[in-house]
């Protein structure tokens, strides 16, 4: 049942009216209506970590060298977390990946374009152990696919478009975004290296395994061979490591075993040897990776499991 959406911005495009599954709403988007590719002349497309995995994996490309060709810098919220948002084609806001006949990453497009015209919010509500999602409608000027004469419920229209994959794979993401962003800002802007952090897990997956592959990580870490076997040929298994590794570094949550022994290791042998065992491609990121890994293995960040 429908019911008021409680923070409808002025002028806002979204529709305020907060939707659930069983909801039905008026929206046809195809190839053959007048406004086809118009939406993706001015974007402003966040990516989760799920969105970078798909499309760097599409386009045979690094994660740090689909970073640096295909997007821009954003901030997440107020605190300065680093996020990620879809590049434009020079001069313009088009989408880097809009071609003539549609979009050129069709199957593998983000999560955002496979929602659109609908938006999601995940909420938890005060005393609710589980967040709640919540849709909307957002109805913009260029876009006439809300005067087609087609309904649906809101969740068959996630299913027609494949987002409830992306939903799984980033939910523990859009939880530690939550759980940064409830701390409010009275708790003083994180660190310079817990942003590097959370980015580095994020976003940069093939970086992240080159850690997870690494002698220091082994060290540290106390992960079963077969897990970590996995880890290292599972993409999507090795992003949901990332985030337990993510909850643990940055707040301090016991989601992996650490080697109480390994961690009292903190000299140079063990950063010595992660930094040799790094696989990072470029020079100039080895160097940042190293100093990013010498500060993710710093003893003060984990909690040392009893043996
Ligand atoms: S990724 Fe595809 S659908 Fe999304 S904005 Fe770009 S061209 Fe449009
Ligand atoms: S109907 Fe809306 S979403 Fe579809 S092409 Fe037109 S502007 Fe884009």
């Amino acid at each position: 049942m429908s019911k008021p959406f409680t923070e409808p911005k002025p002028l806002s495009p979204v529709q305020p009216v907060s939707l659930g599954l069983q909801d039905r709403f008026q929206f046809r988007c195809h190839k053959g209506i007048a406004c086809f590719n118009k939406c993706c002349e001015n974007t402003d497309i966040l990516l989760t970590p799920y969105d970078v995995l798909r499309l760097k994996n599409r386009l045979d490309l690094s994660s740090r060298e689909f970073i640096d060709r295909y997007t821009r810098d954003c901030e997440l919220d107020a605190h300065g977390t680093p996020g990620l948002k879809l590049g434009h084609k020079p001069g313009s806001q088009a989408c880097i990946f809009l071609e003539p006949d549609g979009c050129g990453v069709y199957q593998d497009r983000p999560a955002a374009c496979r929602y659109y015209a609908l938006g999601m919010m995940s909420l938890r509500r005060k005393g609710s152990p589980v967040d709640e999602d919540s849709y909307f409608v957002v109805k913009e000027d260029h876009c006439l696919g809300h005067i087609e004469p087609q309904e649906q419920t809101v969740g068959e229209y996630r299913a027609g478009q494949e987002v409830g994959r992306y939903d799984d794979a980033n939910r523990e993401w859009r939880r530690i975004i939550l759980k940064k962003r409830s701390a409010g800002p009275t708790v003083g802007r994180p660190s310079q290296r817990s942003f590097e952090l959370f980015f580095f897990a994020s976003y940069d997956i093939d970086g992240f395994r080159a850690f997870v592959a690494s002698e220091g990580f082994r060290k540290v870490f106390e992960l079963d061979p077969d897990e970590h076997r996995k880890l290292l040929s599972d993409d999507e298994a090795l992003l949901q490591f990332a985030f337990r590794f993510l909850r643990q570094a940055l707040y301090g949550e016991a989601t992996i075993p650490v080697r109480a022994q390994a961690v009292g290791e903190r000299g140079q042998r063990v950063m010595e040897k992660l930094a040799k065992n790094a696989q990072a491609s470029a020079e100039e990121r080895a160097k940042q990776q190293d100093a990013l890994y010498e500060s993710l293995l710093d003893e003060d960040r984990f909690g040392a499991r009893e043996e």
